[in-house]
């Protein structure tokens, strides 16, 4: 698809960020262009419109950026899948290894009904571990979870093996 190309152009990479030795994709850029943001909803909006997805799951933080205008364009509900102690009521907990030390994602009880199908959403995928913590939630709470969408791979890293066989769709691979 040539939006893919403008997509990438508008992507920083941020060496040295936040840590030594890290290539930092920074997707604040593309959003200072509206057409390139515009691209990048399309593609997804175009790929799960009509596919009777009622869920767009986003990943804390930046699946709060591209998770709700899928969400509204395709007629799904959004729901923030959090970083731990943000949502006020009650939550099913999934914790998950980093290279250093355990994260958390957290989800409201009852905002995904049993059998209700799913799409997951988050910019980036590197191991793999967020995305599967955060299919783990929605599968807990009976979901069927659909797909997983990011906008940016980061292939070396295998990510894509550690989704429990579901699909990835990504944009843009960075090596
Ligand atoms: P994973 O769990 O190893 O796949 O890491 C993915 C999570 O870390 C996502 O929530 C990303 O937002 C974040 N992340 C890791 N590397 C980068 C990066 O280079 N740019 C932006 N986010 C990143």
């Amino acid at each position: 698809d040539p939006r893919i190309h403008g997509i990438k152009s508008k992507i920083r990479v941020v060496p040295n960020f936040p840590k030594p030795d890290i290539m930092f994709q920074d997707i604040t850029t593309l959003l200072l262009d509206p057409e390139a943001f515009k691209d990048t909803i399309d593609l997804f909006v175009e790929r799960y419109r009509g596919k009777n997805i009622s869920v767009v799951a986003g990943i804390e933080a930046r699946g709060f950026i591209f998770g709700p205008p899928i969400a509204l364009a395709i007629g799904a509900k959004f729901v923030p899948l959090r970083k731990p102690k943000k949502l006020p009521g009650d939550v099913i907990r999934e914790e998950y290894v980093l290279e250093y030390g355990r994260d958390c994602l957290e989800m409201h009880l009852g905002a995904v009904k049993p059998g209700e199908r799913a799409l997951v959403v988050d910019d980036l995928i590197a191991t793999g571990g967020t995305l599967c913590a955060a299919m783990n939630l929605l599968e807990r709470a009976e979901a069927e979870v659909v797909e997983c969408a990011c906008v940016i791979e980061l292939p070396d890293l295998k990510g894509r093996e550690r989704l429990k066989g579901k699909p990835l769709y990504v944009l843009v691979e960075s090596h």
